[in-house]
C-alpha cells in the first residue's frame, strides 16, 4: 500500500472527504474505503468490528506516512497534499527545484515517520509487560506474556498498526519504482548523469521485482508476489519504452 498502486492522482467526487492536518489539506476518496475495507474482509478475521480496526489502522498509518513526505517538502518550500485513494495515498507538492537530498529526505520521510509511529506504538506494548513478534517480520521483541495471546480488539488493532508500520515500510524502501525506496535509489543513481541514472533505476527495480516476487512465492505471500510481479511488468515496460528509438 502507501504510494504503491497509484498510477496518479484520482479525480474529484462528490463523496471525497476533506479536512486539514497540521495546515495540510488531506482528501479521502471514497475507494480508500471501499479498497482497504475489502483487504480487511479478506483477512483472517472478518467482522465488522475487526474491519473498522483495521481500517481505523490503516487511515491512521497511511496519514502519517504521507505527512511524513508532506512535512518536509513543505520544509523545503513546497505546499503540499495530500490524498488517499484505493489502499494508498500519495503527498503532491510542486517542487521549484529538486535536488538529490530534497528527493531523498522527501521519500525517506514517509516510511520514517511509519517507524516512528511504529515504534510509540511497540514502546507502548513492551511498557504494558507483553512480549511481541513483530506481524509479518517474525521477529520477538520484549519477554513476558505474548501480545496476541488475548486477542481482543485492542491487541488486534496494536498487531495491524504494528504490521503496516514496520512490514510495510520496510517493503515501501525497497528499491523498485515507484515505491519511496526506488524514488530514493532513482535520484542517487541519477545524480551524476540523469539520463543513465533512469535506466540503471528500471533495470534495478525489475532485478529486485522479479527476485522479491520469487522469494514471496517460496513464503506463500500471495498478494506480495501479485504486487512484485506487476512493480516489474511495469518497470519492464517503461525500459522497453525507453528502448525504442523515436
Ligand atoms: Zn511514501
Amino acid at each position: 500500500m502507501v504510494d504503491v498502486l497509484l498510477a496518479s492522482e484520482p479525480n474529484a467526487s462528490k463523496y471525497d472527504l476533506h479536512f486539514t492536518v497540521a495546515k495540510i489539506p488531506v482528501r479521502i476518496h471514497p475507494m480508500f474505503w471501499l479498497v482497504t475495507g475489502i483487504f480487511g474482509l479478506l483477512g483472517g478475521r472478518p467482522s465488522l468490528v475487526t474491519v473498522a480496526l483495521w481500517i481505523a489502522a490503516v487511515l491512521a498509518s497511511i496519514l502519517v506516512h504521507e505527512l511524513g513526505h508532506a512535512l518536509v517538502a513543505r520544509a523545503y518550500g513546497w505546499p503540499p497534499k495530500i490524498t488517499l485513494y484505493g489502499m494508498g495515498g500519495v503527498a503532491s507538492y510542486r517542487p521549484t527545484r529538486q535536488t538529490t537530498q530534497s528527493q531523498v529526505l522527501i521519500a525517506f520521510a514517509g516510511p520514517g515517520a511509519g517507524f516512528v509511529l511504529g515504534a510509540v506504538v511497540l514502546a507502548a506494548v513492551l511498557l504494558s509487560g507483553h512480549a511481541v513478534i513483530l506481524p509479518g517480520l517474525g521477529i520477538p521483541i520484549g519477554d513476558g506474556p505474548p501480545l496476541m495471546l488475548g486477542g481482543g480488539r485492542l491487541e488486534l488493532f496494536v498487531t495491524y498498526l504494528l504490521w503496516v508500520n514496520f512490514f510495510w515500510g520496510l517493503i515501501n524502501l525497497a528499491p523498485i519504482q515507484p515505491l519511496d525506496g526506488g524514488t530514493i535509489v532513482s535520484a542517487l543513481l541519477s545524480r551524476k548523469d540523469p539520463s543513465t541514472g533512469l535506466v540503471r533505476s528500471l533495470k534495478l527495480s525489475v532485478g529486485i521485482a522479479a527476485t522479491l516476487a520469487v522469494a514471496s512465492l517460496t513464503q506463500g505471500y500471495v498478494f506480495l508476489v501479485i504486487m512484485f510481479a506487476m512493480l516489474g511488468f511495469n518497470n519492464w515496460q517503461l525500459l522497453s519504452q525507453l528502448r525504442q528509438p523515436g
